[in-house]
């Protein structure tokens, strides 16, 4: 151990390099500390997408296409990105026999492109490298291939851990993603809600596909659920299952998918894998005061699963600057972040914190003729949204608007529904057992 730093930054994505970048153009003296040696590469699944043009969290992100920034006006900062990009207009959903419930009208879409935009897909990579650079012009030193295994408060500092290395601050801040080690060391997820483990697994998928331009798109076969995601590049997808069940081989799910299902299999005959990427995550609920011995947990790691690529540039921008002010205010404990955690509680944690996304596994209760029923009811297009949050609530308005005609026309699928319901709670017991729980 020799220098002492004014903070140790865990973890290089998106919360990670903003909280080191922003800390360095305060002037601080920061280590950014990252387990890869490639420390931009993406090894896991993620579109790079990013919300833009209405609200996340409380914030509304916008793409300045002239000077090539990302603009965050909210919180009052920007990125640079000059890489490749392509709109995104809102979600479609295809039912079993072909039938499609679309968010977002996409005849306006035709007509204004990207006017009407709601998210844009990046070179997650080049995004990563574009902020790592900053980083490094405000003298940040950045130990890739360091992976941190623990996390002491020693008097006034923090030691970092790192194999034979151990690397002192007065501030930590643990940006190292959703199955983050830090929350397990420190005992947070003792207290925390564990909902199950989820796998996801991604081909992607070189090729033409019949679907709007910009549309992320879930295919619901008679079997499982799939998601068909646009990427930066127009002629590459990202096409993935996902599952709790341990036993249950996701490739061969996605192989039969892709060869044997009697409606999506034509889509796929002129497209050709040229990659597969892995996720795994287990499930815990969001912490309502993510700080424990010095140490701040940003991003995903104090969060359910995904906060989002935009959301995790916020909390790293904001965390930076509230140990800012505590290093400057002398206050070298709880009470100097007391910005941060009043920002996180009205943001994320008061709005969002006790949210559950219940599992979409519709197969279990529903035939394929009774999914496609469903999707063929919706006859308008619902309000295009990125946001997940407004997303599943307007899918759920519309279908509440919509029980009268279910109940009239088929009253068996409605008594599916409210089975659906009750037995909802049973399934999560499940796939809590099913899971490992990283306590
Ligand atoms: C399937 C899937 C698809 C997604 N697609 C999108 C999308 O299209 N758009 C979007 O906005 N969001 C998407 N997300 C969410 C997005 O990936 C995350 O919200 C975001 O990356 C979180 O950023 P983060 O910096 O908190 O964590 P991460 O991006 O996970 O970064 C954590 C970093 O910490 C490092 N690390 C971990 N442990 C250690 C350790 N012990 N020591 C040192 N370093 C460590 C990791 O290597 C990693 O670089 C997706 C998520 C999933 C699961």
């Amino acid at each position: 151990m020799s220098k002492k730093y004014d903070l140790v930054v865990v973890g290089a994505g998106p919360a990670g390099l903003m909280a080191a970048k922003a800390a360095g153009e305060n002037g601080l003296e920061v280590a950014l500390l990252e387990r890869k040696t490639d420390m931009t590469k993406i090894s896991r699944v993620d579109a790079g997408a990013l919300g833009i043009n209405e609200y996340h969290f409380m914030e509304i992100l916008k793409y300045n296409t002239r000077d090539k920034r990302f603009c965050f006006p909210v919180c009052g900062f920007t990125i640079p990105y000059d890489g490749p990009w392509s709109s995104v207009y809102g979600f479609q959903i295809h039912s079993p026999g072909g039938n499609r419930i679309c968010i977002g009208d996409w005849e306006e879409v035709k007509k204004k492109g990207d006017e009407v935009a709601l998210g844009i897909s990046t070179s997650k990579d080049k995004l990563m490298e574009c902020l790592l650079l900053e980083a490094e012009k405000f003298h940040v030193d950045v130990f890739p291939g360091t992976n941190v295994t623990d996390v002491k408060k020693s008097g006034d500092t923090v030691q970092v851990v790192a194999g034979d290395k151990t690397f002192e601050a007065c501030f930590v801040i643990a940006a190292d993603g959703v199955n983050s080690r830090i929350a397990r060391v420190l005992g947070f997820n003792k207290e925390r809600k564990f909902h199950g483990t989820w796998r996801s697994l991604c081909w992607e998928m070189e090729g033409e596909f019949p679907i709007d331009p910009g549309s992320f798109n879930f295919l619901l076969s008679d079997k499982a659920t799939f998601s068909l995601v646009p990427t930066y590049r127009k002629d590459l997808f990202h096409l993935s299952t996902f599952s709790y069940n341990p036993a249950t081989n996701l490739n061969a799910v996605l192989e039969n998918f892709v060869k044997e299902d009697k409606t999506y299999s034509s889509w796929f005959a002129r497209a050709s894998r040229v990659g597969t990427i892995n996720c795994i995550v287990s499930e815990h609920s969001p912490i309502k005061e993510p700080f424990k011995d010095n140490v701040l947990l940003i991003g995903d790691a104090a969060w359910f699963k995904e906060i989002s690529n935009m959301a995790s540039f916020c909390t790293g921008w904001k965390a930076a600057n509230s140990v800012t002010q505590a290093l400057l205010e002398k206050k070298y404990n709880k009470d100097g972040l007391s910005g941060y955690f009043k920002w996180w509680n009205e943001s994320f944690y008061e709005p969002h914190g006790s949210v559950e996304f219940a599992s979409a596994e519709l197969q279990k209760f529903l035939s394929g003729e009774e999914i496609d029923y469903l999707a063929s009811i919706v006859t308008k297009p619902i309000k295009a949204t990125m946001n997940f949050y407004t997303l599943f609530s307007s899918i759920g308005r519309t279908y509440a608007e919509l029980l009268p005609k279910i109940q009239e026309e088929r009253p068996e699928i409605m008594d599916k529904l409210i089975e659906m319901r009750t037995k909802s709670a049973d399934l999560g017991e499940q796939q809590k057992k099913w899971g490992f729980p990283n306590k």
